[in-house]
């Protein structure tokens, strides 16, 4: 089979990585790619949003399997287009893409369908807006409709903060048009967890747990960025909370989209509110996430292409996902400044030496080529990735491998796995399934 991945970053590396592995795929393109996904992968220069040179692309190319790995072309309509053109694809429609693409969509299909979630309402007047904000109280929630580079959910500490995010979006066109409309909702306490599925459009199948570190500081300060580390399994999600994951969202969140006509087909993704035994949806996704891809498919033990094959083609019942149980951890380098500005160009040295770490492999975001040389060309740099026999080992792998990788300014956290750590040193209450 010929394969191509869309996108650059380490989610996209990753899928690469993992679809190298696949004795069904003779050959990988990657659009954009980074340096490397070229080690696996040949690099075509075509932009991820450039939806329609993608498809003329794999038209000329005879591309058997398109895996589009960020949400931009999956809410632009890429599948569609494929589709059109007899190519398979592995991601949902654009209508099914709504889910992420719109916050409206999302939470309307949440209360249709009973899928806990934050109470909340959708909005065009900023002052109607403004009273419900005012009704709710702070802290509250402000978030834009559509798609904001991960910038549009604004979490209001008092009701100041929410009118003036309101009038942002609502007034000073923020975020042009995907904050034309914005959900104004309750902010929920606890624990966040991401969990992931695979569906076909009616069977479901989970992978693994895993969470997340969204925070640019140890303990959780600082501003936020796109993921600076994530590991799996996560004690938070215990086997409980995981079924009722997939029995009062997942299941209801794929038959509804069904229902209403527009079945989901591809990674459905739900960032959750965890408060100790009860789950609330803070966001649908539509693809894999990065950094959660990283430990998730390290730990996934089948062929990744036959699963994506069974979600395009309506097959997935027969086929059941087997889990690595060692525990998977990633631990971001980023250039220092990010998530501000920050510098380009810098040579990055000891790939190699972090790649010999045991069960480690370091997977590139926002890396490039530069005469031969491996440059940092983004704000998250690396994922470097280590398997463990306890979350402990994989912490200590991990951070053993960073140890030997450097660039200048480069950043990273200190403690990603470590509220895991923390819950399992917690013994189980009687009667819990832990
Ligand atoms: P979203 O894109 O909706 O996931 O929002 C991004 C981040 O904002 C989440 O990962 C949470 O940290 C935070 N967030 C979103 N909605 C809520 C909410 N209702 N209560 C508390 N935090 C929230």
């Amino acid at each position: 089979m010929k394969i191509l991945v869309v996108g650059s970053g380490g989610r996209e590396h990753t899928l690469v990585w993992k679809i190298a592995q696949s004795p069904l795929v003779d050959k990988i393109y990657c659009a954009p790619g980074n340096a490397g996904t070229a080690t696996q992968a040949e690099n075509v220069n075509i932009n991820a949003e450039d939806i329609n040179a993608l498809a003329a692309f794999a038209e000329q190319n005879q591309i058997d399997l398109t895996v589009v790995g960020p949400e931009g072309p999956l809410v632009a309509g890429i599948a569609d287009i494929f589709q059109e053109k007899g190519l398979a694809v592995f991601g949902p429609s654009g209508a099914a893409a709504q889910l992420e693409g719109s916050k409206v969509f999302s939470k309307n299909h949440m209360l249709k369908y009973g899928i806990p979630c934050a109470a909340g309402k959708a909005f065009t007047d900023p002052k109607r807006a403004k009273l419900y904000a005012k009704a709710l109280g702070a802290p509250c929630v402000v978030k834009a409709d559509g798609l904001a580079a991960g910038k549009g959910v604004i979490v209001c500490t008092s009701l100041e903060e929410a009118y003036t995010a309101i009038d942002d979006m609502l007034k000073g066109n923020k975020f042009g048009d995907a904050g034309a409309v914005v959900v104004v909702e309750e902010c929920l306490n606890g624990e966040e967890a991401s969990f992931i599925v695979l569906t076909d459009g009616n069977t479901v199948l989970a992978l693994p747990e895993s969470q997340d570190h969204k925070r640019i500081y140890d303990d959780d300060k600082g501003p936020n960025t796109g993921g600076m580390g994530a590991y799996s399994p996560a004690p938070v999600l215990d086997h409980l909370l995981r079924t009722k994951a997939m029995e009062e969202v997942m299941i209801p969140a794929v038959k509804g989209m069904a229902n209403e006509g527009t079945p989901f087909k591809g990674v459905l993704y739900a960032g959750l509110m965890v408060d100790k035994e009860s789950i609330r949806v803070l966001e649908f996704n539509t693809r894999l996430g990065d950094p959660e891809t990283q430990p998730i498919l390290m730990r996934l033990k089948n062929d990744l292409v036959p699963l994506m094959e069974a979600c395009c083609n309506g097959t997935l019942h027969n086929h059941t996902i087997k889990i690595d149980p060692r525990a998977a951890m990633c631990v971001v380098i980023a250039a220092g400044g990010y998530p501000g500005s920050y510098e380009k160009g810098h040579e990055i040295t000891g790939l190699d030496q972090a790649n010999r770490v045991k069960d480690t492999v370091v997977f590139h975001a926002g890396t490039a080529m530069d005469n031969g040389k491996v440059v940092a060309s983004g704000g998250r740099v690396l994922g470097v990735t280590s398997l463990g026999d306890t979350v402990a080992d994989a912490i200590n792998t991990a951070y053993e491998a960073c140890a030997k990788i450097d660039f200048k300014d480069c950043f990273k956290r200190k403690d990603i796995g470590a509220k895991a750590l923390k819950r399992m040193a917690i013994p189980p209450q009687v009667g819990v399934i832990m």
